[in-house]
């Protein structure tokens, strides 16, 4: 099958598999895991700040950060096609009584300047829960993978500067925006005070996502990892995939954009097919499709029954998301199935 359904189907590469079975590790609630501190080392020196954490999920680091800059019974302004808001089951608010003000995000995954302006409610006034966290996604995973301008973030941060609101970055992606953008992931994380990024997307690793911020933030993270009970013990054996995943598997993800520009071009000409070229920014491709016989969902039966596998993703859109285990033919493969069936 050839799998488009999310960057996450990865399985660890070769090199990753090798580098787990011969991991140095340690008790890493001690701190003693040699690979862990190795991995965490590099997620910070990479994306510019003082300190990471290795977290079992992308869920698990956005929720210890929320909990972290945010204190209960303040408010976390968050864009409402946001992973934080969709896909994370609220647990900010069940774990941590912070409330969840959601902002209208426009097509391209930013959030109105006005609008987080707007969001921020009178410090003076009693009646009013205070601001305490305002969350970024870049790239915007529901917004179809789309980057947010350099120009952008600089202006946001700015505005939270001014409103004496941090800024948290679901930066699931980040490494797709940077090249995107043409910088380093640094420069996208300097925006914020605090990120998160998976290891298990198109990364390719098994497990895993890091927390990267200053010293005393990742210290508290760290602490709320345990309390959440993701405190690992030998895990230098998952955090040796992560280590692999940063040397090896960052500086190949222009070939994915690259597939998933030719597969968007490709399928774009065909009838049916609703797709916007500009939307088009990394590794992910989103369209309607709308031609005689054929809605979203019966298209995708079609499409599985001769072995693509894509997903809706939100409005009824389908998503496609290429990674390492796509290849240039599989990519050609896949454009004749789109035009055997929609135009025979
Ligand atoms: C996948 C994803 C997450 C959550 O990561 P998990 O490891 O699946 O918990 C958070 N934010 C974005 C934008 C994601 O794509």
């Amino acid at each position: 099958m050839i799998d488009f359904l999310s960057d996450t189907v990865t399985h660890p590469t070769p090199e990753m598999r090798r580098a787990m079975a011969e991991a140095p590790v340690g008790d890493d609630v001690y701190g003693e895991d040699p690979t862990v501190n190795r991995l965490e080392a590099m997620a910070a020196e990479r994306l510019g700040k003082e300190a990471s954490c290795f977290m079992p999920s992308g869920t698990m680091a956005n929720l210890t950060s929320v909990l972290t800059h945010c204190p209960r019974g303040y408010e976390v302004l968050l864009g409402d096609e946001s992973d934080l808001y969709h896909y994370e089951a609220g647990g900010y608010s069940v774990v941590g009584g912070v409330v969840v003000h959601p902002i209208r995000t426009r097509p391209d995954g930013t959030l109105a300047l006005s609008d987080i302006r707007a969001a921020v409610r009178d410090p003076h006034d009693p009646q009013c829960a205070r601001a305490g966290l305002l969350c970024l996604e870049n790239p915007h995973c529901r917004s179809g993978g789309r980057v947010l301008p350099l120009s952008y973030m600089g202006s946001v941060r700015a505005l939270a500067d001014e409103l004496g609101l941090p800024i948290h970055l679901d930066g699931a992606r980040i490494f797709n925006a940077a090249l995107a953008l043409g910088v380093e992931p640094a420069v996208v994380a300097g925006f914020a005070d605090s990120v998160q990024f998976c290891l298990s997307k198109n990364l390719a690793a098994p497990v895993g996502s890091m927390v990267v911020g200053d010293a005393a933030f990742v210290a508290d993270v760290r602490r709320l990892r345990k309390m959440l009970g993701g405190g690992m013990r030998q895990v230098g054996i998952i955090a040796a995939a992560g280590v692999v995943a940063l040397e090896t598997m960052v500086d190949r993800l222009a070939d994915d954009h690259a597939r998933a520009r030719r597969l968007a071009e490709a399928i774009a000409e065909i009838p049916g097919i609703d797709l916007d070229l500009d939307e088009v920014q990394t590794n992910m491709v989103f369209f309607r499709v709308d031609a005689p016989g054929h809605d979203g969902r019966r298209f995708l039966a079609a499409l599985a029954e001769q072995g693509v596998r894509m997903g809706e993703l939100g409005h009824g859109r389908i998503r496609a998301v290429v990674h390492y285990q796509i290849s240039d033919a599989d990519i050609d493969v896949t454009i004749e199935v789109f035009k055997r069936t929609l135009m025979t």
